[in-house]
């Protein structure tokens, strides 16, 4: 039986491990929706490819360029934040939720009132919206799958149905590339050093993320919405190896783990086949070569973003919403080069102080605060321009 998938974010490194599962079946698989930002080339060539329903671009600018690319082929086209969202009310049977940052929630919202079945790879989302996004899922019948390879290790050895025999969940950071480097050098790394992971080939986003741990800050959050735990039940633990992908600590001292080569497409395609499995054509771990896995506690003076999230989780309401954005535009301006890579969290904090009390119950409250927070964090980066 073949069953349907749309894909946003189809041209970023999540949609194109995607979408590599499900081109090497192509008779298990029909597309309906494929989106991205503004590459119109990369989105017509898989829409094409893959024989897509309807392409959608973001970016209103670049449907010209769409249509034309997709001329002849009998691919609907469209364009713009609003198609973005009415595109997620095409009832696939699995939404790839894989646009990164607070862009997704809209169209990853909308799956969730339908009742689709969403394969979460945008955790900002969960951050950001995480009460919101639960609460439509409760009354639509939504199926969230993790992919986050972490959220996605504790989907697979969690017993959802005995939750009280759960101590903790511990998740596993690899570190990211500045692990052992010292205050003093991690003031004047670049952002080609701070994209380029040790393990892991992702997007240059949560590439960042992953260097201030602000990655496993926001997946703190992602975790306490993914799953029937309290915030003192969540902690963190360094692993560089990235071959543990997380822990779940049962009350009698047992802990299970979900091991596996580092790549996505395994918990991706865990997410796509979930309750069955399918193979993938990924590296089996070879543990005599693996040969050993260190652990070691994350230093909070190198990495304030973890003891931030957490502030914001205990603070709750619209305090991780602020956090996410302010991020957001942080790693944007890091990116840019105009902010320093430890000022990022401090633009975080900054923003988080000054901003906050936004109700987030739907989703223009969430965009409000969100709009806020990236106004606040803009002006604080500007005045710390360097
Ligand atoms: P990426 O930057 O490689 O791709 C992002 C995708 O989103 C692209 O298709 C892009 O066109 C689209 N996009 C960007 N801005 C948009 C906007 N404003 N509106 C609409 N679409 C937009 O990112 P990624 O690394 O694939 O990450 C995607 C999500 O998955 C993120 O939330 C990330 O945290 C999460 N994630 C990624 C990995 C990984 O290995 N890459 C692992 C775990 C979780
Ligand atoms: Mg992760």
């Amino acid at each position: 039986m073949t069953r349907s998938i749309s894909i946003f974010g189809a041209t970023g490194s999540v949609g194109r491990s995607t979408i590599d599962l499900v081109a090497r079946e192509p008779e298990r698989w029909s597309v309906d929706v494929l989106t991205a930002n503004r590459d119109v080339r990369g989105l017509a060539a898989e829409a094409r490819r893959l024989g897509a329903r309807i392409a959608v671009v973001a970016d209103e600018a670049a449907y010209g360029d769409l249509k034309d690319a997709l001329a002849g082929s009998g691919i609907e086209t469209a364009a713009g934040a609003k198609a973005l969202a009415d595109a997620a009310d095409v009832p696939s049977d699995i939404v790839m939720a894989a646009i990164v940052g607070a862009a997704g929630l809209p169209p990853t919202l909308r799956a969730v009132e339908r009742g689709a079945c969403v394969a979460f790879a945008n955790k900002e989302t969960l951050v950001c919206a995480g009460e919101l996004v639960n609460a439509r899922a409760k009354l639509s019948g939504a199926h969230l799958l993790p992919v986050d390879s972490e959220h996605n290790a504790i989907h697979q050895v969690f017993d959802f149905d005995n939750p009280e025999r759960i101590a903790r969940i511990i998740l596993t950071a690899s570190g990211g590339p500045f692990r052992s480097r010292s205050l003093a050098e991690m003031a004047a790394v670049t952002p080609s050093q701070a994209v380029a992971h040790p393990v892991w080939s992702m997007g240059a986003k949560i590439s960042v993320d992953s260097a201030t741990l602000m990655n496993k800050g926001l997946e703190l959050i992602e975790a306490y919405h993914l799953f029937p735990v309290e915030e003192r039940q969540l902690d963190v633990i360094v692993h560089p190896q990235s071959v543990v992908h997380s822990f779940v600590e049962y009350v009698d001292g047992s802990m299970l783990a979900q091991l596996g080569a580092p790549d996505m497409r395994i918990p991706i395609a865990y997410a796509l086949s979930w309750p069955d499995r399918m193979a993938t054509p990924c590296a089996k771990l070879d543990l005599a070569k693996v040969a050993r896995l260190d652990f070691e506690a994350p230093d909070p003076e190198r990495f304030p973003a973890l003891r931030l999230a957490r502030a914001a989780l205990v603070s709750g309401g619209s305090s991780p919403t602020v956090l996410n954005a302010a991020n957001e535009v942080a790693v944007a301006a890091f990116l840019d080069g105009r902010l320093g890579f430890l000022d990022i969290a401090v633009i975080v904090e900054q923003t988080m102080d000054a901003v906050g009390g936004y109700a987030v119950e739907s989703l223009e409250d969430v965009l409000a605060c969100d709009r806020e927070a990236r106004r606040v964090g803009e002006m604080h980066i500007k005045g710390r321009a360097h």
